[in-house]
């Protein structure tokens, strides 16, 4: 009858959530022990200057090696810890070993390097993230100016007045202070001109389909335009056609992330690369009047 019926299809329903809330909590509970164990890295995706091609820096970004399922992507395992707190623990992990990478290749002679973290929303609004930055700064050798923190435009667009005081915090530490994925949240122009930010970073979806898609290159170019209007710098993610890279140049875009020059690569794979640069050619003489 309808009772056994709804009571049957409620036991389904009661099943299927119980089975998804016992892989949520099994691959918490994984990862817990993945970042005991170690078995979170770091890679690397260079930061291009468009003008002259040269890597600036680079974007740091978490993976999980897995014994057995071998790498496993942020995009699988953030969401979890974000939901689950670990995320408190893991982004001090991330912080701590980008400062350490960057103070190891300072002292091993390679050239000067902007190292960008990640920030997630709720690590972002929930944990002492300037405590946090201060200490593995303090703790590695790293200097501040050097680290630049990505928040997603989504993240400050919640709680704004609380978000503005947390960037001004870290303002004073001295790190840069990039928005991620911009041009999908929800921020205000007004807003945006309240919080003391340094970067802007195009998400890849605007940039995909150019040159194909006029909307695309319309809003890339405007935010570009904007950008500098508040004398921000920009950048533009997930570049991976020469094209691309064409249109953007046109435009003035300051920097530039994608395939076209490298994925995210491991520590040593993205130092070789970098030696690999040729030397920074002599600096035009722009600034004559300048004292040596
Ligand atoms: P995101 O910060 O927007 O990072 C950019 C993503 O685009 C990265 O994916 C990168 O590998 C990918 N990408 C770069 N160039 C290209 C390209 O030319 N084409 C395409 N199709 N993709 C490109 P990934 O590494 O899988 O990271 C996904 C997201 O996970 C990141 O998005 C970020 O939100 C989050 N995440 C990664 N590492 C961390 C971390 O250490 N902490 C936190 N809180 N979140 C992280
Ligand atoms: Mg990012
Ligand atoms: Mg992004
Ligand atoms: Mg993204």
């Amino acid at each position: 009858g309808a009772k056994a019926r709804g009571r049957g299809a409620w036991c389904f329903f009661h099943e299927t959530m119980t089975q998804a809330a016992r892989e949520r909590l099994e691959l918490e509970s994984r990862l817990r022990l993945a970042l005991m164990q170690g078995h979170l890295q770091m890679h690397y995706q260079p930061q291009v200057d468009i003008a002259t091609g040269r890597i600036l820096g680079a974007e740091a970004l978490v993976r999980w090696n897995d014994p057995q399922e071998g790498l496993i992507s942020p995009a699988r395992f953030i969401p979890v810890a974000e939901t689950s707190g670990v995320i408190g623990p893991l982004g001090e992990w991330v912080l701590r070993e980008v400062c350490r990478q960057g103070q190891a290749w300072r002292d091993a002679g390679l050239p000067e390097l902007m190292l960008a973290v990640n920030v997630s929303p709720r690590q972002f609004h929930l944990t002492d993230l300037a405590g946090c930055a201060s200490a593995a700064l303090a703790d590695s050798g790293f200097p501040a100016r050097l680290l630049e923190l990505e928040i997603t435009e989504t993240a400050l667009a919640e709680r704004t007045e609380e978000a503005r005081q947390m960037l001004v915090r870290l303002r004073e530490l001295g790190v840069r202070i990039a928005v991620d994925d911009f041009g999908t949240g929800y921020s205000s122009l007004a807003q945006l001109k309240r919080f003391p930010i340094d970067v802007l970073k195009i998400d890849q979806g605007f940039i995909r389909d150019i040159p194909q898609s006029e909307d695309d290159m319309a809003i890339s170019a405007a935010i570009i335009a904007m950008g500098h209007s508040m004398g921000l710098s920009v950048l533009a993610e997930g570049v991976e056609t020469e094209g691309q890279l064409a249109f953007l140049r046109e435009r003035g875009c300051d920097t530039y992330q994608g395939y076209l020059c490298s994925r995210p690569l491991p520590a040593e794979g993205f130092a070789a690369l970098l030696r690999a640069q040729p030397p920074q050619p002599p600096q035009p003489a722009l600034h004559t009047s300048a004292p040596a």
